[in-house]
Formats: structure tokens, sequence, C-alpha cells
């Protein structure tokens, strides 16, 4: 991989982790982690508010919230080739999604062409601006 910087902390880092850190890393590796645990991730992470779907209803309480995507960078150490885009339902795994790097392209271009579809230029332009924005984050 060549997005790949040497983590400082990987050169004395745990025995798992036997390749450099992606560049995107923000993780703290350490020896004891469980096997689930060993996690490349980012810092980045959006909530994407569903105001139009049905709430969910959350905690002992069974409190009706409002329903939330989540969007994340992550990459399991030893159990993925590469990292994923990952889309889940924020107060559950229940529907979690891991794309790779092409497929995620193409969940982003086959969202983009739709957006493109149901509304004016002018929309889109703005959608695709504030795509920009985040990646400049
Ligand atoms: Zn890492």
């Amino acid at each position: 991989m060549t997005n790949t910087k040497l983590n400082p902390a990987a050169e004395e880092g745990p025995s798992w982790l036997t390749e450099p850190c992606p560049q995107w890393c923000v993780a703290t590796h350490r020896e004891e982690d469980m096997v689930d645990d060993r996690l490349h991730f980012a810092s980045w992470q959006r909530f994407i508010a569903l105001p139009s779907a049905a709430p969910v209803m959350v905690g002992e309480s069974q409190r009706p919230r409002m329903r939330e995507l989540l969007v994340y960078v992550e990459q399991h150490v030893g159990h993925e080739d590469g990292p994923r885009v990952v889309i889940t339902d924020s107060h559950s795994e229940e529907h979690e999604r891991r794309f790779s790097l092409d497929e995620a392209i193409g969940v982003g271009v086959a969202l983009f062409h739709g957006i493109s579809i149901i509304s004016d230029g002018k929309t889109s332009i703005r959608s695709l601006e504030r795509v920009y924005k985040v990646q400049g984050e």
C-alpha cells in the first residue's frame, strides 16, 4: 500500500502489528488488544440523521429516538485486506455494511447520481461541495 506512513509506535508496538499503520490511523495499539479490537481507525466519522425513517426505540425505557446512520473508516488488522468504509445504524450494528474502497466509490457515485436525478443542479453542486469539505478536514 502506498498510502502508509511508519507509525513510530508501531516500531515498538505489539507483535500482532506486523505492518505500518495507514496514514489515517489514530489508534493506539497495545499488545493486550483482543483480536476484535485490533483495528486501524480514523478520527473522522459522520452521523446522518434520518428524520423520514421510523424512530428507533433505545435503552431499557424504549424511548423513541430519531434513526441515524453512522459512517466511519476502519480496518481489522489481520482480518481485512484493506480499509473499509463502514455504514451502520448508530444505535445498533444489526445493519452494518463494510465497503472496500472500490465498493464505497460505487455506492458514493450511485448515491450522487440518484441525488442528481431527483434534485436540480444547484442542490447537486451543494452536495458535492459538502463532500469536498469533508475530505479537507
Ligand atoms: Zn493503526
